[in-house]
């Protein structure tokens, strides 16, 4: 779309009137209400390969994929008859199924960790499970967890919270009493130091460290060398488990997640995202000996009416079973458009003379309007959101479709194209120049 043609977003306004006389914000998650970046947010009709359009027609190159689980684009062919042929058996059965055991067959397969797992509706329940897990089988009350981390919204994991929680700049949430919070211990991201302050101080009492292990929910943050060999370290000595939240980065970074990517093994493994096909779908996994504790062999309790659901399962079974058979090709070329996006858009920036950090660890990276190196919630926060609105607005007025926060990393799938790139890049070079015009 040229710049000069002013997209239209009427008919997207008025639903958004409509809908905040009906849902709280216009909204069922917050960060879809684009209060961090202005503007009326476009209401989607239609995805197709890398491409969305509005409910006034309007297209826009996709950059958050449904905040990652199209990793495979929009309405993905075999995704798309996975699903109709499962629905035209039954949406529903709250019986067991034959699909169950063949994505979990897949799941295992790729990660090594996991010898039996759970599915769940969402990466909320997998998180908020695998901590009453942990605390089970440790016989221990405390977490860690990490600041700028995001892992759902249960209670005991709000605090200090990455996503829309530090979009909003909100240190947790109202209505978590302060005694749940207690069990919490918020710790700085990449700060091994932290970690051994912590257990020196409630030794014995800790059950769990929870982390994504690539932070996706502060923008993407990495782990700095050997931080995750450290915890792993810690968390052996301690006799506390380590648990890899890979929702975002589970067969998004690798086939084989993080823990693949990095060779770090954790006890437990929660995953969401991708593993559904773009269907509410969570899982958490572990070692038999821990997984076997949940009902009904065990005393943990966990159940859920439409776990295992079959259209999810089927979804998840197509876009895994691809992942996994075009696995070398996915990758490498996830990792060139990517790598060529994140790194083209660094440079207009810098030939521009504009503070631009850019961390990426394959399909997943962020652009910080930041002038240090971003290595935790404290860094990343240093940010100018205001300038980073700016740059929101003039992409998507360009038909380029940026997460709506600085604290929510980017998402490339297998239907974008080099051309996509280049449009991206150019249409990147125009913004960064109408920024760096304005705050001369
Ligand atoms: C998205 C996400 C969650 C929460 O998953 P929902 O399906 O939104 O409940 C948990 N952890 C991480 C790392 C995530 O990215």
């Amino acid at each position: 779309m040229p710049v000069s043609q002013k997209r239209q977003l009427n008919r997207s306004a008025e639903l958004q009137r409509r809908a905040e006389n009906l849902l709280p914000g216009g909204v069922d998650s917050p960060v879809r209400a684009f209060r961090a970046v202005g503007g009326s947010p476009p209401f989607a009709v239609r995805g197709e390969g890398a491409y969305l359009w509005d409910a006034d027609g309007n297209r826009y190159l996709d950059y958050f994929g449904s905040w990652g689980p199209m990793i495979l684009g929009h309405a993905f062919p075999p995704v798309v008859e996975a699903i109709q042929h499962a629905a035209a058996n039954s949406a529903s059965f709250g019986a067991s199924t034959p699909s169950e055991g063949d994505l979990a067959e897949l799941v295992i397969d790729a990660y090594p960790s996991i010898e039996k797992l759970r599915f769940v509706s969402s990466g909320t329940e997998a998180t908020m499970s695998a901590i009453r897990l942990a605390r089970a089988s440790t016989k221990r009350d405390y977490i860690i967890k990490f600041e700028g981390c995001y892992h759902g919204h249960s209670d005991g994991l709000l605090v200090k919270a990455g996503s829309g929680v530090a979009t909003f700049g909100i240190p947790g949430s109202a209505g978590v009493p302060d005694e749940i919070a207690h069990f919490t211990l918020a710790l700085p991201f990449n700060d091994i130091f932290a970690v051994e302050a912590a257990f020196a101080e409630h030794r014995g009492q800790i059950a769990c460290v929870i982390l994504e292990p690539i932070v996706g929910n502060m923008g993407c943050v990495p782990p700095v060398d050997s931080y995750l060999q450290a915890l792993r370290d810690i968390t052996q000595r301690e006799q506390a488990l380590l648990i890899f939240d890979e929702v975002m980065t589970g067969f998004r970074v690798a086939y084989g997640g993080a823990q693949e990517l990095y060779g770090v093994q954790p006890d437990m493994t929660t995953l969401g995202k991708i593993i559904g096909g773009g269907l509410p779908c969570g899982a958490f996994g572990a070692r038999s000996e821990i997984m076997d504790m949940l009902a009904p062999l065990g005393p943990v309790y966990q159940a859920g009416t439409l776990s295992g659901n079959p259209l999810a399962m089927a979804a998840g079974i197509a876009t895994v079973s691809h992942l996994k058979e075009h696995r070398n090709e996915v990758y490498a070329r996830l990792e060139a458009l990517s790598a060529a996006v994140a790194d083209g858009v660094a440079a207009e920036a810098a030939r521009i003379g504009l503070s631009l950090t850019t961390n990426r660890v394959g399909a997943m990276f962020t652009w910080f309007f930041a002038a240090n190196s971003v290595i935790d919630f404290e860094s990343a926060v240093t940010s100018d959101t205001a300038t980073f609105a700016r740059f929101h607005q003039a992409m998507l007025d360009q038909g380029i479709w940026l997460p709506p926060s600085q604290y929510e990393a980017a998402f490339m799938s297998t239907a974008h194209t080099m051309d996509d790139v280049a449009h991206t890049i150019s249409a990147a070079k125009d913004a960064l120049q109408g920024l760096a015009e304005k705050t001369r």
